[in-house]
């Protein structure tokens, strides 16, 4: 009866009013629904299923009904599965608020994967959005204007910038009983922002008229900061501050402005809170989505199939410019394994070292994959997207961590040499001794001993003799002794050889690599999501936002000299800095035999550390950070120290350089063009690391750096300031360096 009575006022409406009135109808249609439904019902079963016999249709063609309990329900809709998609379309085309709408969310089930089913669970589930939210905010780093017209694409990644923070937004089911049919569930049905505002079409009164220009422009910066201490679970109030203080440069202090701040902080936060890893039930759709959607972000992705394994490369916008910046003309470090034990896959880091010389996460490539080819593919494709944007990039070493890794694929995509840094090693042994011996000195000598093996390379003795002593010396240590078996006796000889034969880095380097592996080991692992390891989606959440931000904090913080604490912890945040503030007169060293040196402790003068082994790489200290497997900042102040002291060793890195430097001094076969040559090339690097000791003595390499003339800028600007696009790279580079060397002997003479 109702549906009759539904076609005769339709007939009316249009008689009467004529065909611009059709809305009109559609409005009286659902409120008229929602008059006639006051009731609440309990099952799916007891609806009717809705086929509305025009082409496309909208919410106001639909009968919706209250579906649920009383506590909770929903408006909903039962219509055939096979019109969803013109539910959609006819839902797009309204004319008041015209849109697109695009999955933010979508799960699945199998067929018989459940036992018990209720009425309304779903075999398909998609959370369709108006593709003009859910965030406020894009890439221009506006707080958005609104738009009068939709755009004309459905991928939300291609159209952050058109984002107004519109809520409107609908749930289809495919359901598990009867997959012929979709359930509609729409709560949202208008397009206002969280604020309840119209945010886009012709009635947004921002969209036109004056206040749209009230609105203030918040730089991509500007965003970036916020994001970022939002990521970090900084409280809001001190967010808004900061973000109040950041407009106020441009605005000065208005009430208006003011809170519209507020609002934008509040709204960034929500956005912050309700972004979640998970963007399907299986995890490797989620990626798949992920990837979609943050394209900027992904410079390689390789899907999982029966020939392929999974390859994932992100780097941000923002890592691609320090990567340009840093990694130019210096060193590109890698922490290689992390997680192999209890990720799903595990990540490796490219790292560069920043102007104070700390690593900087630039890359991070998520793939159990360590084939030839494999790595091949994705150092090709980061290499070609830094090129893309300054062709003259190159970088002068390659530090790797682990003397099985493939070095083909390094020297053949970047064309450096390779280094290796012995961090990873250091810390393994280290671990292991302090957790499998329980006496304090049984520890210290196993560490020295391993060194000892390690130094012999270079000591002209036979590797094999002095580790067959050590196994025999430390027979008893069986728990040790079990470890050492299974885990290093069958690759020793290769990481011994890989010692030998390629350069080792330096102490510092070791320790900023580390300390970038600890912070990425306590983002991860010190998470109560312990169950999402598992979820590769996961990871990379966890990596793009929270990890990134406070890369992104620390830098910035240094370079505006703004949020002082984050600052100095950031300044500190390495062994060989904390070492730094270590005073000469609180080490004491043991002048008999060179067994031991006592440092003061920095927090608790009363407290004497007792470093053994000093003036080594493989120097035990017996503080808390050391006993963990770090290196720590007495070993370094020691180390520092015994550098320069008669009766100690070198490290181990100025070991391998001597050797290279002395096969260097061989002498050509005859007195031919080859002399000449080797003449040429050997004055050319003598210059160039005698400008890097002059670099390195340099008090404050942070100051130092920025005085240099080749600023990072922004790519469009670049050209036009650091390098003259007009100008053939070559004589380019070369008046670069002919101004930075100058500019570098000033600051040197002032230094002096
Ligand atoms: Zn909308
Ligand atoms: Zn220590």
């Amino acid at each position: 009866m109702g549906k009759a009575y539904n076609l005769v006022a339709v007939k009316f409406f249009k008689n009467s009013f004529g065909k611009k009135s059709e809305k009109k109808i559609k409005e009286f249609r659902f409120w008229e629904g929602k008059a006639q439904q006051m009731d609440i019902i309990e099952s799916l079963h007891d609806i009717s299923v809705q086929n509305p016999s025009v082409e496309d249709f909208s919410a106001a063609d639909l009968k919706w009904v209250k579906f649920g309990t009383s506590e909770r329900h929903d408006d909903v809709a039962l219509i055939p599965y096979a019109r969803v998609d013109d539910f959609i379309f006819g839902e797009s085309s309204n004319v008041e608020s015209p849109t697109r709408f695009h999955i933010e969310r979508g799960r699945k089930r199998d067929i018989g994967s459940l036992r018990d089913i209720k009425s309304d669970t779903f075999l398909r589930y998609w959370l369709y959005w108006c593709s003009f939210g859910p965030e406020d905010y894009g890439d221009g780093g506006t707080i958005l204007q609104s738009r009068r017209y939709r755009l004309n694409t459905r991928n939300r990644a291609a159209r952050p910038q058109s984002m107004r923070g519109c809520t409107c937004h609908f749930v289809v089911k495919r359901l598990y009983a009867r997959p012929a049919l979709a359930l509609i569930i729409y709560n949202d049905r208008r397009h206002v922002n969280k604020s309840g505002f119209i945010c886009h079409g012709p009635l947004d009164r921002d969209a036109i008229g004056p206040r749209a220009k009230q609105v203030p422009y918040v730089g991509h910066e500007m965003q970036q900061q916020t994001m970022s201490m939002i990521y970090l679970g900084i409280p809001e109030e001190n967010v808004l501050e900061k973000h109040i203080e950041g407009i106020q440069r441009y605005y000065g202090s208005d009430v208006k402005v003011n809170s519209l701040a507020s609002q934008y902080v509040h709204k960034l936060g929500m956005v912050v809170k309700r972004s979640t890893h998970e963007l399907d039930l299986d995890d490797q759709a989620s990626i798949r989505l992920w990837a979609e959607r943050n394209k900027k972000s992904t410079f390689y992705y390789q899907d999982t199939s029966e020939t392929e394994p999974f390859i994932l490369g992100i780097q941000t916008e923002w890592q691609l410019q320090q990567m340009i910046r840093f990694g130019h003309r210096s060193l590109i470090a890698v922490d290689s394994t992390f997680g192999i034990k209890r990720l799903k896959y595990p990540v490796c880091t490219l790292l560069v070292f920043d102007s104070r010389q700390h690593a900087l996460p630039v890359t991070w490539v998520v793939t159990r994959s360590v084939a030839k080819s494999d790595i091949s593919k994705w150092m090709k494709a980061l290499l070609d997207r830094v090129r893309a944007v300054d062709p003259t990039w190159k970088v002068n070493g390659f530090l790797i961590d682990d003397a099985a890794a493939e070095t083909d694929p390094i020297r053949e995509t970047f064309s450096c040499p390779v280094l290796l840094s012995v961090w990873r090693i250091r810390r393994s042994w280290l671990r292991h001794i302090v957790k499998k011996c329980r006496n304090i000195e049984v520890q210290r000598e196993i560490f020295r001993r391993l060194g000892e093996i390690v130094y012999s390379i270079w000591g002209g003795v036979d590797p094999s003799v002095v580790l067959e002593k050590f196994t025999q010396d430390f027979v008893d240590q069986t728990e040790f002794m079990q470890y050492f078996k299974d885990a290093w006796l069958p690759k020793f000889e290769m990481w011994l050889t890989t010692m030998k034969t390629i350069p080792l880095a330096s102490q510092e380097a070791s320790g900023a690599i580390e300390a970038y592996h600890v912070k990425l080991k306590m983002k991860l692992f010190d998470d109560s999501h312990l169950g999402a390891l598992q979820r590769v989606d996961w990871l990379v959440h966890k990596l793009t936002t929270e990890l990134h931000s406070s890369y992104w904090l620390d830098r910035y913080a240094d370079e505006s000299n703004s949020f002082q604490t984050v600052k100095d912890d950031y300044i500190n945040s390495t062994s060989w800095h904390r070492a730094l503030q270590i005073p000469d007169t609180d080490v004491t060293l043991d002048n008999n035999n060179n067994l031991f040196a006592k440092i003061v402790s920095q927090n608790d003068r009363q407290r004497v550390h007792l470093v053994w082994n000093p003036g080594s790489e493989f120097s035990f200290c017996d503080c808390e950070w050391s006993l963990r497997g770090n290196l720590c900042k007495h070993v370094v102040k020691v180390n520092m120290i015994c550098e320069n002291r008669k009766g100690y060793e070198s490290s181990v890195s100025f070991q391998s350089y001597q050797e290279i430097l002395m096969s260097m001094f061989k002498k050509p076969l005859d007195d031919s063009l080859e002399l000449d040559m080797s003449v040429g090339w050997l004055n050319q690097i003598h210059d160039q690391i005698q400008k890097l000791v002059e670099l390195n003595r340099s008090n404050d390499i942070g100051t130092f750096v920025s005085s240099l003339p080749l600023k990072w800028c922004e790519k469009r600007n670049r050209t036009s300031i650091g390098r003259p696009a007009t100008v053939k790279p070559s004589s380019s580079s070369k008046n670069n360096n002919a101004r930075k060397k100058s500019r570098k002997r000033k600051r040197l003479s002032r230094l002096n």
